[in-house]
């Protein structure tokens, strides 16, 4: 076996995070790779592009795409925002794939990023002060920094269901799409209603023979009312704002250019709320949840008022009452976006079509998938030629508890958090030095804009990097009881809020089964996560051991 290739930073997954880390690391003059299962770069763009169906000859309108506004979903380097313009406000997977394409234009991404590697494990070893990092076909790399970009929802997760491998027709989960897929005259199932779900629905439903959806959960989405981009006005929107916006973000809970509001809702009249409501309504994507009221989140009689005024908005576009009862209930079937609430275009109208079945699995559970469909409790066989799965990931966590990670105790780091995860600003743990990750466990990342959130991260661990290389560390690792504060601190600002309500919940990891129940991010917002981040740097790393070079 040759030697191993060594570096002072390896850098897992090829995101945002990834490609962020690796070229501010270039800047450092520091030796670093990339590793990346994939075959481009992208990360969440790469492997979430349903419906993919080549006969949709007009533009996709519903399909995977994301939630956060087009300024926001890029990098904040003027070298590339000045450059770059999205045609919509929220872009789909394809322009977001293109996005990516253009940076690697840029900056020549891709020379130092190997794809088609599954990084299956990572040991430390305190002797020497270096990672071992090993692929899953056998090829080894060393680096004094371990840098894991692997994304909240790199995991897909599909339930055990009986009777799956006797299914005679074609099965996809969500993140896995096939590069063509013709749904044209096709019997559809989708199994689950979050955010993947109702793009898939929305998209799929005109041009399906039928469509057989499965709800556990309905999904309280909002409005994203999409617009086009115009070149010209977004010309002048960079020259004027985007630099305003890139600083506003770091400002913000939730990374974008609007926040929560301060006040509570006792202390406003129901006028004021209403008007409050509706302007929020009227502006949608998420401004209806991360710009609403702050008590929203923590009082329950503040966020039935929320809830009211959705389902009032909702049932108008629902004319058959029992549907209105499955997609709107009279009695929230949690509170009021302690689920990250989808966006949407004309979800609640798909399913007065006749071609479309909305089966709630509380009432007809899915018993058995059978070779010409699925059979549900109440004895119906729902036929099918093509079965879906939306049923999401093993968010947050999964990305790195799938890799055989072994710090300084040599526990392996899902075994480390098979009790519930710690670590130390949501970004290190205790005993595995040198190792950092980027909007994953116990920071703000789903309740927050992915590159907002991630250049913060990404820049701390960047700067934390330098200030070891420039004052002779060898190595930096959380001390324990700083990492205890910290968890207990993120799990009490969880336990003052209702996140704890909504049940299937991936923000509380109940949503797999056997997962430890607990707030998985950091829901203080932006400003106060980054305080915690940017004190302990000052304080020469407070919260950390950091051991100098011989
Ligand atoms: P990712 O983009 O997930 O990239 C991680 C990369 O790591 C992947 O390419 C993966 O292949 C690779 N990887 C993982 N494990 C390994 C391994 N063991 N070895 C090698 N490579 C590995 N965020 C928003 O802000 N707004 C949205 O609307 C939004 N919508 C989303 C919709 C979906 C369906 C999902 C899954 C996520 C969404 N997100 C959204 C979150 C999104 O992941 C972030 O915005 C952003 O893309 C995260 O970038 P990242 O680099 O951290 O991770």
């Amino acid at each position: 076996m040759s030697e191993p290739h060594d570096y002072d930073v390896l850098i897992v997954g090829a995101g945002f995070a990834g490609v962020h880390q690796l070229l501010n690391i270039r800047k450092l003059g520091l030796t670093v790779k990339v590793l990346e299962i994939g075959e481009d770069l992208a990360g969440t763009w790469l492997w979430n592009r349903y419906p993919g169906a080549e006969f949709f000859i007009h533009r996709l309108q519903f399909g995977a795409r994301v939630d956060s506004p087009s300024p926001f979903y890029q990098f904040s380097d003027p070298e590339l925002w000045q450059d770059w313009t999205y045609t919509e406000k929220y872009p789909d997977w394809r322009e977001i794939q293109a996005y990516f394409r253009y940076v690697n234009d840029k900056f020549d991404v891709k020379r130092d990023v190997v794809f088609h590697s599954r990084v299956a494990s990572a040991h430390w070893n305190d002797l020497v002060d270096r990672w071992t990092v090993t692929t899953e076909d056998g090829r080894v790399f060393r680096a004094q920094f371990l840098s894991l970009c692997t994304g909240i929802g790199s995991k897909h997760h599909i339930p055990i269901f009986k009777g799956i491998d006797t299914f005679q027709g074609d099965v996809y989960h969500s993140a896995r799409w096939p590069e063509k897929y013709d749904f044209k005259d096709k019997r559809a199932g989708i199994i689950g209603t979050g955010a993947t779900a109702i793009q898939i629905i929305q998209e799929i439903a005109p041009h399906v023979a039928h469509l057989t959806v499965f709800q556990r959960t309905p999904n309280l989405a909002l409005p994203i009312r999409q617009q086009s981009i115009s070149a010209e006005a977004e010309e002048k929107l960079k020259k004027d704002l985007y630099p305003v916006f890139f600083r506003r973000r770091g400002q913000t809970f939730s990374g974008f250019d609007y926040d929560i509001d301060p006040k509570s809702v006792p202390d406003t009249t129901p006028e004021e709320r209403l008007l409050a409501f509706e302007e929020k309504w009227e502006k949608g994507g998420l401004h209806f949840w991360v710009g609403s009221y702050a008590d929203l989140f923590m009082n329950q009689e503040a966020n039935d008022e929320a809830y009211a005024f959705w389902r009032e908005k909702v049932r108008e576009r629902i004319p058959d009452p029992e549907l209105q009862e499955k997609l709107a209930p009279m009695q929230a079937p949690h509170p009021w976006g302690v689920r990250r609430p989808s966006l949407e275009q004309r979800y609640f109208e798909v399913y007065s079509q006749p071609n479309v079945t909305l089966v709630d699995v509380n009432k007809a559970a899915i018993e058995e998938i059978v070779p010409n469909g699925l059979r549900t409790s109440d004895g119906t066989v729902h036929e099918l030629d093509i079965l879906v799965f939306a049923t999401g990931f093993d968010m947050i966590t999964g990305g790195i508890t799938s890799i055989d990670i072994r710090g300084q105790d040599g526990l392996s780091i899902k075994e480390k958090w098979a009790n519930g995860v710690k670590s130390y600003l949501g970004l290190a743990s205790a005993t595995y030095p040198n190792m950092f990750w980027i909007y994953g466990p116990q920071s703000p990342a789903g309740l927050s804009n992915g590159p907002s959130s991630i250049e913060m991260t990404s820049e701390w661990i960047i700067n934390c990097i330098n200030y070891l290389k420039q004052n002779k560390f060898s190595s930096i690792v959380p001390i324990e009881e700083a990492q205890l504060a910290y968890s207990e601190h993120v799990d009490q600002l969880g336990a003052a809020a209702l996140w704890f309500k909504a049940k299937n919940s991936w923000y509380m990891g109940s949503n797999i089964e056997g997962k430890k129940v607990q707030m998985l991010q950091f829901p203080g917002g932006l400003p106060a996560y980054a305080k915690l981040c940017n004190d302990s740097a000052t304080d020469s790393y407070d919260g950390f051991h950091l051991k100098c070079s011989i």
